[in-house]
């Protein structure tokens, strides 16, 4: 069997250098929180492949439903000839989005697609085009959700130019100066300086910022921005492609807002670990694209279907909302202990499952919060990677050090994790 060191070798002369790759590992096999390399070193994996494994690698009972899946068919394109499986998704994304009103969804296929598809449903229903993202927000990879994503580096460099009509204004984040006052005056200065009112189609906003830094929007914040999206006739989308599926406690984030958005993108965990993804919200809106505006050839395609109905049915017998939130304590607690022995640790925080925490320079035995220490967060999740843990940093400044293991990890697991975690963190400090 290749070594990880003769695959890398073949990687490098064949796949394209833009595709980054946290770890110079390749997986053999994977198990829940767990995963073996080719050399038969064992991970325990707090990366979840970027927040798709909410259910853990490899389930058995969507294992089980995407193989009697195949045994049926595997594709017919949806708008062809159409199955149930897609119509019983969406009756459940209908049932599980949160606001009192009717709703619709569409499938696809990628976060990014998602994402896209929103902005062309809201553009349909308002006839407006401009769209207001945030910093440091991400929003995908394609054109429109490049243009979105609020970091350039390394997303959207080389890449443009991207769309017109897009806008960012600052998102609030209290610990990096930021007041919800400040993010609200920003879209006020880009009605002044940048677009009218009247002519913003929607608001796109992250319930806790993915890879801008586990960063969670106040509900003050979003209770301000529904008031004014309310005002102007602006619609509001919740990008919960990463917060989506249960990650924070809830299915969706947003069920948490002291407010409904019109439409929310979600992808990523909702089917374990098979690519699909979805638009949900407000019916009227959803209807507003034309028969034939929208769809896509392997958009809901069946056997990822079949995955997602098997998680929706596994979220419920084994309770993984109630885990999210208790595993989110548990985790949480630990990083706050963490944080009195590494002084670098600057700020723990979390909604749910989705937990981080933040690295600075240290003087005077003090994380100094002016100064986020990106190559610290390296070393820790080198560190960890040599001591058997797959973890993942993200962030506008690079040091966050963000938490995605699976819901359905034993604490013996998760708690297993986290001693390399903290291990790692003291090694990388000294
Ligand atoms: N939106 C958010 C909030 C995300 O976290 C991501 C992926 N990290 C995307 C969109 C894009 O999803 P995908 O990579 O499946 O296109």
């Amino acid at each position: 069997r290749p070594s990880n060191a003769q695959l890398m070798d073949r990687r490098r002369a064949a796949v394209a250098r833009g595709v980054g790759q946290a770890l110079e590992v390749f997986i053999d096999h994977a198990n829940n929180a767990e995963l073996w390399d080719v050399e038969g070193k064992r991970y325990i994996d707090f990366a979840g492949g970027i927040a798709v494994l909410n259910t853990g690698h490899c389930h058995a009972e969507v294992v089980a439903a995407v193989q009697q899946q195949l045994t049926q068919y595997t594709h017919t394109c949806f708008q062809v000839v159409a199955y149930e499986p897609y119509v019983e998704l969406a009756e459940q994304l209908n049932r599980l989005a949160p606001g009192n009103f009717a709703k619709k969804a569409l499938l696809l296929t990628s976060g990014a697609e998602a994402v896209e598809n929103a902005v062309k449903i809201a553009r349909a229903a308002t006839k407006r085009s401009g769209i207001i993202a945030f910093t440091g927000g991400y929003h995908g990879r394609t054109m429109m959700t490049l243009g979105l994503t609020g970091k350039v580096q390394p997303y959207k460099t080389g890449f443009g130019p991207y769309p017109a009509e897009i806008f960012h204004a600052q998102f609030p984040n209290e610990l990096h100066g930021v007041s919800i006052d400040d993010a609200m005056a920003s879209v006020e200065q880009i009605f002044k300086n940048d677009i009218e009112a009247e002519r913003v189609a929607a608001f796109i906003v992250e319930p806790v910022q993915g890879e801008g830094g586990f960063y969670v929007a106040p509900n003050e914040f979003i209770r301000r921005l529904r008031e004014l999206a309310d005002r102007h006739g602006i619609l509001l989308i919740a990008d919960e492609v990463q917060t989506g599926a249960g990650r924070t406690g809830t299915w969706f984030a947003s069920e948490q807002w002291p407010v409904a958005p019109d439409l929310i993108t979600t992808a990523k965990s909702m089917a374990g670990g098979f690519p699909i993804s979805a638009v949900v919200g407000r019916a009227e809106v959803m209807d507003a694209p034309a028969p034939g505006g929208l769809g896509g050839t392997y958009a809901g395609s069946p056997v990822a279907c079949a995955a997602a109905l098997a998680v929706l049915e596994v979220f419920e017998k084994e309770q993984l909302l109630a885990r999210s939130q208790a595993l989110g304590e548990r985790i949480k607690a630990r990083l706050k202990t963490m944080a009195g022995v590494v002084s670098a640790i600057g700020d723990v925080r979390g909604l749910g499952a989705m937990v981080a925490l933040e690295l600075f320079a240290v003087e005077g035995g003090k994380a100094q919060l002016a100064k986020p220490d990106a190559d610290l967060t390296k070393r820790v999740v080198q560190l960890a990677a040599q001591r058997g843990l797959v973890l993942l940093s993200c962030g506008t400044y690079g040091n966050v050090v963000r938490i995605l293991v699976p819901l359905t990890a034993s604490d013996a697991i998760v708690d297993e994790g986290l001693d390399i975690l903290q291990a790692s963190l003291q090694a990388a400090s000294q």
